[in-house]
């Protein structure tokens, strides 16, 4: 840390022309959480540390005129949790976030830092894949829209290039009736990382037929996974048990598990079919299905 500058810019072109100019020599700080756990350990040594906290053009939440909202880079897990317009509109990231870590953590912590962590065993990015977001980058060069799905690469690896910074997330709105869920398996405390979380959205016409559905699984291998040869052939297909277990069949015979101190790959598989199935029928039930009943009218 000796010869570490640390800048603190008020605005993003100001930026932006540091990560020009430094590079991969220049670790951005939001809410610091994982970088004052990497510079303790030594993980890494930057030359400048770039606090990202006087940027207030990228604390806020706003909805844009196609329904999608707009969360700003610098806003904490916290910060999204308790917005109205999340809660209203996209209930399951504020849920999600509500059951992150601890309140202090989720005070400090932003919701595009544990994106740019990339650490596997995080619960938003799931999440954010199902609901179809994309993250925003801009550099020196330009901008760049990607989704959240394409820009985490694997462990503690994105697409994001050196001079680049992460401005905000886009979530489009979800189709009309559509339920939402996310389900997350702890093997310690209550307090942990998920070592299996899944993510689902489920929309039915009024005779219980699948309108749209998709199917997040995060923490289970490197990245989050979808199984697209599982959903291709959904759309349309009666929504119900028989449904359920094939895709929770197919999703665990097809994602990648790794053996960690959480659970072991045999073990996160079952909890993969567990938890699919699960999440499932809650966002089923979100839209209007009725367990054993098929959908309410
Ligand atoms: C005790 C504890 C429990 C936790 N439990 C959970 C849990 O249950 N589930 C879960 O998902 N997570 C959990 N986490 C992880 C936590 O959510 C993340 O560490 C946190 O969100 C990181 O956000 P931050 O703002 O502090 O990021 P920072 O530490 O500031 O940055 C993280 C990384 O992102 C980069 N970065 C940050 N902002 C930008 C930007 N705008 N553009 C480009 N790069 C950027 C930084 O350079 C750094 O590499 C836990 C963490 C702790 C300490």
């Amino acid at each position: 840390m000796a010869d570490c500058t640390v800048v603190v810019p008020t605005t993003l072109a100001e930026t932006l022309a540091v990560l020009a100019q430094a590079g991969e020599d220049a670790v951005p700080v939001a809410g610091g959480v994982w970088v004052t756990l990497t510079l303790r350990s030594g993980l890494v040594r930057p030359r400048v540390l770039l606090s990202l906290r006087r940027l207030a053009e990228l604390g806020d939440v706003a909805l844009e005129h196609d329904g999608s909202l707009r969360l700003g880079a610098l806003l904490t897990h916290r910060a999204v949790e308790r917005s109205p317009l999340v809660r209203a509109h996209w209930p399951v990231l504020a849920e999600t976030l509500a059951d992150v870590a601890n309140v202090r953590v989720r005070e400090q912590a932003t919701l595009v830092g544990n994106l740019c962590e990339a650490d596997p065993a995080s619960d938003p990015p799931a999440v954010l894949a199902a609901l179809g977001a994309t993250v925003e980058l801009a550099s020196w060069r330009g901008q760049r829209v990607m989704p959240v799905a394409e820009f985490i690469r694997g462990a503690y690896e994105t697409a994001r290039d050196p001079d680049e910074l992460v401005t905000s997330i886009r979530i489009p709105p979800l189709p009309a009736g559509a339920g939402t869920a996310y389900c997350k398996f702890r093997t310690r405390s209550h307090e942990d990382r998920p070592a299996v979380g899944v993510a689902a959205v489920v929309a039915l016409d009024s005779a219980g037929r699948v309108t749209h559905l998709e199917v997040v699984v995060g923490a289970a291998g490197d990245r989050p996974q979808r199984v697209p040869e599982a959903l291709a052939a959904v759309p349309g297909a009666e929504f119900d048990d028989e449904l359920v277990t094939a895709l929770a069949d197919a999703y665990a015979g097809a994602v990648e598990t790794v053996s960690d101190l959480r659970a072991s790959a045999w073990y996160r598989r079952e909890m993969v079919r567990v938890f699919v199935a699960r999440a499932l029928r809650l966002a089923a039930h979100r839209a209007g299905w009725c367990v054993g009943e098929g959908p309410r009218v």
